[in-house]
This record gives C-alpha cells, structure tokens and sequence, in this order.
C-alpha cells in the first residue's frame, strides 16, 4: 500500500508539472521567441506523459492486489468467527443473509483501499499541488477560483447522509433477495407441489423493484455531490475570468501566467470531481463496514472456559440435574432431571415438541441451560473443552447433514487418516454397500446438493456409517426410522444395534422395539420427567408411557388389520 501510495503521488503530481510547464511554453517560446527552448520544455511534457503511465499501471496493479487480498483475508476471518458462533446465531440469521454479509459486504469495502490510495494518493496530491501552482501564479487569483466553496458545504453533508440511508436500506434489501433465493432453492419440491411458483416470484420480484428504487436513488444522489463541484468550479472560473481578464488586458499579468493558472484550474478539476465522488462511496463502504464489524463484535455465547482442560472423561455417565433453557419466554425444558448409565442405552420417550432434541444440543452445547447442571462422568460439561467435549459424542439423525460431495467424502469428512480396510468395515457395519454397489459409480457418486439424490434409509446408513469411523464413546440416536420401508428399516435397525454395542447410547425413541430393549426410559412430557423405569416397570405403572404404548399399538393393529 505504501508504496503504491508513492506511485500515486508521482503520478499526481505529474499534472503540476504540466501545469507549470506551460508558463514558460507561452512566456519563452510562444511570447519570448526563444525556439530553442521548444525541445527542452517538449520533451520535459513528454516524459511528463510517459512517467503518468508507468506510475498508474503499476499503482493500479499494486492496488488491486491489496483489495482481493484484503477481501479474500476478510472473508476467511469472518467465516471462522460465524463458525465460532453458537446454533442459536443461526437461527436468527438466515443463511441467505449471512451469505450477503460474507459475500456482498466485503466486496462493498473491497474498493475501499482503491478508493482511499487513488483519493489522498493521487488525487489530493494532484490538488495540492495544482493549488500550490495557483497560489505561486497569483494569490490572488487562487482566492477568486475559490469564492463558490462554501456553497459546497451544507448540500454535501446532507447528500453523505442521504447516501448512507439509501446504502442501508439497499444491503438490507440485498439480504433479504439473497435469503429468498436461498429459500426458494431449496424448498422447491414445496413450491412446485404448492403450486406457489407464482406467490415466490411475485415477492422476489418485489424486492428486486425495491433495490432498483435504492440503487436508482442512491446514484443519484451520488451524481449530487461532484454536480454540485462543478457548479462551484464555474463559478471559480467565472470570478477569475472577471478579474484576472482585465489586469491581462491592462497589461499587469502576462499571458502565460493566466494559462499555466488557467489550466491548473482545469487540471484540478476532474481529481476534485473524482474525490467528490469519492465522498459517496466512502458512505457505501461505511455501511458495509459496520455491518462487518457488527458481526466480528458478536461474541460467542457457547464457548470453551478459559479454565477448561480437562481430558477425556473416565467414564461415560450423562447426569442432568434440574436443567431449566427457555427460547424467549418460551420455557421448553422446566427441571429435567435423570441419568444414563455408561455402557447403557436410556430411551427418551415423549409426546412431539416434548423437548427430546433439545436435550442432544444441550449435551453436545449447542447450546447452554439457563440453570441446572449437565455432567459427563461426574463432571460439569462446562469444565471441558468444546472440542473434546465434542469429540465425545456421535449424533446420528435422520436429517444426516450431507453434503454436495461423493458418498465416500460424505463419509470421511475430510479425513486423510483413515486405512481403506477400517473404511470398508465401518461401511459393511452400516450396511452401506448394499446400496452403494448399485449404484453407477458406487461410493464415488455424487450425493447431490445436500444430500438430495440419496433416500432418507440411505442417508441414514451414510450417518451411521460416519458414526462408526468416529468412534465415539457416547452415541446420541435420533431414531427417525418410521419413514422407512421394512428392509431399510431392518438394515438400520440391526446397523444402530452394532453402533450402539458397548457405548453409552441415548437414543430418542419413536417406536416400541427400542424402547422394549432399552436399559432405562425417560419420558418426557412438557419439558419435564414425567416417569422413567424400564419397559414393565413403567407398563405397570399405567401412566404416560404405557398409554403412549396403548396408542401405538392399537396403531399398529389397525395397520395391519
Ligand atoms: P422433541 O424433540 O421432543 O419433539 P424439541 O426438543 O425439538 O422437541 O422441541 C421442544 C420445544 O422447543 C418445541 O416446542 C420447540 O418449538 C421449541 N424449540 C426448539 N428449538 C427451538 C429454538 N431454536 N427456538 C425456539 N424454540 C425452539
């Protein structure tokens, strides 16, 4: 930047030079006769031209390398500080939006280096100096090309302002455009089975108007503030023209000075122009910038203790003692308390919305409890590290986060450390290749965005399969398997057995065979443990569980009546 911002200078004040190169061009050769001198001030000009350009190619190449490696730099560290942020951010902040400010923002501040290096480097110079030029011609003058500045004042400030509101509204807008494409992508077996092509298109189109109306007024209003230079640049001109014709006229000033202060005005004129200019897209820049600061200023809330270093627990035991986590003033979980034994499968059972997910994102801290205690083999899952923690658990649900890669990268994730053979068998664990040989390029196929061209069992064995590989001590299931036909069920069923053997396994149960195995059944019901015991224990009691049991297996009667 440094020294882009020396070129700059050389390369404004170049325009001085030519300014004040013209005085002796009239006064010696032109006025004075001195022919002579034609080569010398010439070729002076000329190398003038030649120095412009090589300053402003290189300036320009230095700049831009400062702008992408600004921007690239910026988009790195504001994706590892969203990654830094606890589920909830996201879940108030669209992925639409978020993908505006990472994207959108930074390509907004991007010019700002340009913008602030070509401004104070080349064109301030190029003021300074031309002005410099003036006064050294005629002080006088370089007072009256000045008169119409004030009238600049005011009119600015309120067109910076201006700008500034529009800017806001528009990356608003822009946000707003770049989580309805988002929506619309990928809810769109919604929209077509709605039949709400229409609905969606009317509202994008909607805010696309509203961009164009702030996009529109904003350049405006842009277009306002070098206007507004021009006005007060001919009013310059007018006032030196004035004064200045007559003392030529009279014979007081020679023609030569009034063309070298003449055309340093005019020289002046369009680095003016351009910082005018430069004034609106500085507010643009802003905008961006304190967006992208807002960001950098939100602090993660879930986070690693300073103190917390504790290795990996010794055993594997769950505790929750009287946790308590509300959304808003929505209370979801009030006082839950129970154990799950290490080596064990606990079942969570439960009427929907009970609270049995939330409990899987506050053992793995999705998020935190407003109070209570949660404890990994009797200690505090707070007094660990977020990583270890982490490391802890395998989560399997049937919404397996996948991603647009091949079946086999779905699996490994990333990683490199994986022998073939530990590969093959954690694949034949989770029943994998009988589906994956079938298809036309085995593990190698794509999964689609998101995992779209996979049915739901196959995605499922993917997530278990990727549970194996991990290894964990402690297995979180959330046996989704009811939308599976009774072969996949199967083939899940008995790959979630196998994962589950040996570890401490809280699976949330949805159908009465894992329950019936289950070493130990909490349910939940309202946020809270209604009873919890084993299969008969809880049968017997004829409560919540065993009317659920009722309700389920009337259910299946029914089915297969
Ligand atoms: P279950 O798994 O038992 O069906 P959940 O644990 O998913 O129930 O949800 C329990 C309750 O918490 C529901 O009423 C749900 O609306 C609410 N809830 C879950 N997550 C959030 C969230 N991020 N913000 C607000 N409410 C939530």
């Amino acid at each position: 930047m440094a020294l882009a911002a020396l070129l700059m200078i050389i390369e404004g004040s170049t325009l001085a030079f030519l300014s004040y190169a013209l005085k002796p061009l009239f006064d010696r050769v032109f006025v004075g006769g001195e022919v002579g001198a034609v080569w010398l001030i010439g070729g002076f000009i000329l190398s003038l031209f030649f120095i412009r350009a090589a300053t402003s190619v290189a300036s320009r190449a230095l700049m831009t390398a400062v702008a992408q490696r600004t921007a690239a730099a910026l988009q790195v560290d504001m994706l590892r500080h969203l990654l830094t942020l606890e589920g909830g951010f996201f879940q108030t902040h669209s992925p639409g939006k978020l993908i505006e400010r990472v994207q959108g923002d930074t390509a907004a501040v991007q010019s700002v280096w340009t913008l602030l290096i070509t401004g104070f480097g080349r064109d301030t110079v190029a003021l300074i100096s031309l002005a410099v030029v003036a006064v050294a011609i005629d002080p006088v003058w370089a007072a009256f090309a000045i008169v119409g500045t004030p009238l600049l004042i005011l009119p600015a400030i309120v067109a910076q302002r201006y700008i500034r509101r529009k800017v806001q509204h528009l990356r608003q807008q822009a946000e707003q455009r770049a989580t309805r494409l988002d929506e619309i992508f990928h809810g769109i077996t919604a929209i077509k089975l709605n039949r709400i092509e229409g609905y969606q298109l009317g509202r994008f189109s909607q805010i696309i108007a509203s961009i164009v109306r702030a996009e529109t007024k904003s350049a405006a209003s842009r277009a306002a503030i070098p206007a507004l230079i021009d006005i007060v640049t001919g009013i310059g001109f007018f006032a030196v023209i004035l004064f200045g014709g007559a003392q030529i006229a009279s014979g007081e000033r020679t023609v030569g000075d009034f063309m070298a202060f003449f055309s340093a005005m005019s020289l002046a004129f369009q680095p003016l122009r351009r910082l005018g200019d430069m004034a609106g897209q500085w507010q643009i820049a802003l905008v961006s910038l304190r967006r992208i600061y807002g960001l950098f200023d939100r602090e993660p809330v879930v986070r690693s203790r300073a103190a917390a270093t504790p290795p990996s627990p010794a055993d594997t035991g769950l505790r929750l003692d009287d946790v308590r986590l509300s959304y808003g003033d929505h209370e979801v979980l009030r006082g839950v308390s129970f154990t799950a034994e290490a080596g064990k499968t606990t079942a969570l059972v439960g009427p929907s919305g009970a609270g049995k997910s939330t409990i899987f994102n506050l053992l793995t801290r999705l998020v935190d409890p407003q109070s209570g205690v949660i404890e990994l083999g009797g200690q505090d899952i707070l007094d660990f590290d977020l990583d270890r923690l982490r490391d802890q658990f395998s989560v399997v649900s049937q919404d397996a986060s996948l991603f647009d890669e091949t079946i086999r990268e779905n699996i490994l994730l990333g990683r490199t450390d994986i022998a073939e053979a530990d590969l093959q068998r954690a694949l034949q664990a989770a029943h994998v290749p009988e589906f994956a040989e079938a298809l036309p390029l085995g593990l190698d196929t794509p999964a689609g965005p998101r995992g779209s061209s996979l049915s739901g069992g196959q995605r499922q064995r993917i997530a278990i399969a990727r549970a194996v590989l991990r290894d964990a001590p402690i297995l979180l299931l959330d046996e989704a398997t009811s939308a599976l036909d009774a072969t996949s069920e199967r083939l899940v069923q008995d790959a979630l057995d196998r994962l589950s053997e040996g570890r401490t396994t809280l699976v949330i149960a949805h159908r009465l065979a894992t329950v019936r195995n289950a070493d130990k059944i909490v349910v939940l019901e309202n946020g809270t443990v209604a009873e919890e015991g084993t299969h008969e224990t809880l049968l017997a009691r004829d409560g919540l569980y065993a009317s659920l049991c009722r309700l389920q297996f009337s259910d299946e009667m029914q089915g297969r009546g």
